[in-house]
């Protein structure tokens, strides 16, 4: 059986926007070969009209390898500054030095936080802060 008439069986599924060389790439991943450099460009091409065919194919892809249970680490997040010295588009972690008022977090506020997640189960903590923020704001 290939890609093709497994995923028809997915509800919605249509790949009729997809490109050759984008269903090629897809039939290759479904069966089980690498993607090339070369091969994964036409998945990027793809537009807005391709991506549910694109996120069922990435799905089967997902719970064939994995499965489709999710896991979880009980922890506490402690984000020390979110100052940094970069400004990557896609981020929703750092601020300013005028909007990261406080700069820091104490540590006071560092054990009570990590005290709290103790008394919710949490076993892990996850201390954060931006890449070498001190370059930037020295
Ligand atoms: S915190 Fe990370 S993602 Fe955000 S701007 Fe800094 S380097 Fe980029």
């Amino acid at each position: 059986m290939n890609w093709l008439s497994l995923l028809s069986r997915a509800d919605g599924f249509d790949s009729a926007h997809l490109s050759q060389p984008a269903k090629d790439a897809i039939g290759n991943a479904l069966e089980g070969k690498a993607l090339t450099r070369e091969s994964a460009f036409p998945l990027i091409e793809c537009g807005s009209d391709s991506l549910i065919p694109l996120c069922q194919a990435a799905s089967k892809l997902r719970d064939d390898g994995k499965g489709r249970t999710i896991t979880y680490s009980p922890k506490v997040f402690l984000p020390l500054t979110r100052l940094c010295r970069d400004a990557c588009g896609y981020c929703t972690f750092r601020l300013a030095p005028a909007a990261a008022k406080p700069l820091f977090m104490t540590l006071e506020e560092v054990v009570a936080v990590a005290r709290e997640g103790k008394r919710a189960g949490c076993t892990e903590a996850l201390f954060t802060l931006g890449e070498r923020p001190e370059q930037r704001y020295p």
